[in-house]
C-alpha cells in the first residue's frame, strides 16, 4: 500500500515567494496547492484535505488571522504563519488563534522545511497516542498509523475531522453514540457551534465512504445519535 503524499497549501499573495516555496516543497516530495488571497485560501483549506498550511498574515480579501480563525472552526490541520519582520502583535494574535508555529520573512528555506517537518511529526505523535490497531467494518478499513481509510480497496481522502469522527465511530462499533458525546470527543468541550456540526460531518462522511460504493455503515438513531454497525 503506497503512503499518501503529504499535501501542503500555501496561502501567500506575493506570487514569487509562493512559487519559490512551492518549488522547494515539490523538490522535497510534497504535493502543493497555492492561493494568492485570503478568500481563495480559506475556500481551498475548508474544502480539500491538507496535511499542513503555510499562511501569510498580510493578505488581500481576507487577512491571514481571519483565515486562520475560520479554518480553526472546522479543522485542526497544522498551520505555520508567515509573518513580516517585527510584527509582534500578529504573531501573538496568530498563536492565540490556533496557529502551530510562525516563521518571520525573509527566512531560509531550510528553516521553513525543518519547521514543516516538526509540525507534521507533532501531528503524527498526536494520533499515535491512540490505539494503533487497524479498525474495520465490512469492506472499510481504517489504519490509525497511516491515517488511511480504504473502502473496497480504494483510498478515501478524508479531512482530519472526518477521519477522527470515523475512527471514534469504529472504536465504538455497534454502540450508539449521542451527538453530545461525539461533539465532546471530536470538537472538544469548548466548541460553541452546536450539535449540528455532528450531522454535517456525518453527511460529509457518508458522501465519501458510503454513497460512491452503494454501501451503508453509519446508521442514524432517531433522537439519539449515530452508530456504525455490521449489517
Ligand atoms: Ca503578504
Amino acid at each position: 500500500m503506497r503512503r499518501q503524499m503529504e499535501r501542503i497549501l500555501i496561502i501567500e499573495d506575493e506570487e514569487k515567494i509562493a512559487r519559490f516555496i512551492e518549488l522547494e516543497l515539490i523538490y522535497e516530495g510534497y504535493e502543493v496547492e497555492k492561493a494568492f488571497n485570503g478568500r481563495d485560501g480559506l475556500e481551498l483549506a475548508t474544502t480539500q484535505p491538507f496535511d499542513l498550511i503555510l499562511l501569510d498574515i498580510m493578505l488581500p480579501e481576507l487577512n491571514g488571522i481571519e483565515v486562520l480563525r475560520r479554518i480553526r472552526k472546522v479543522s485542526n490541520v497544522p498551520i505555520i504563519l508567515l509573518t513580516a519582520r517585527d510584527a509582534v502583535v500578529d504573531k501573538v494574535a496568530g498563536l492565540d488563534s490556533g496557529a502551530d508555529d510562525y516563521i518571520t520573512k525573509p527566512f531560509a528555506i531550510e528553516e521553513l522545511l525543518a519547521r514543516i517537518r516538526v509540525a507534521l511529526r507533532n501531528r503524527t505523535n498526536d494520533s499515535t497516542k491512540k490505539d494503533l490497531t487497524e479498525l474495520s467494518i465490512g469492506s472499510l478499513i481504517l489504519d490509525p498509523t497511516k491515517r488511511e481509510v480504504l473502502v473496497d480497496e480504494t483510498i478515501i481522502d478524508l479531512t482530519k475531522r472526518e477521519f477522527d469522527l470515523l475512527q471514534y465511530l469504529l472504536e465504538n462499533k455497534n454502540i450508539v453514540l449521542s451527538r453530545e458525546s461525539i461533539l465532546q470527543h471530536i470538537w472538544g468541550y469548548d466548541f460553541l457551534g452546536g450539535t449540528n456540526a455532528v450531522d454535517v460531518y456525518i453527511r460529509y462522511l457518508r458522501a465519501k465512504i458510503e454513497e460512491p460504493f452503494g454501501l451503508k455503515f453509519i446508521h442514524t438513531v432517531r433522537g439519539v445519535g449515530y452508530v456504525i454497525k455490521d449489517e
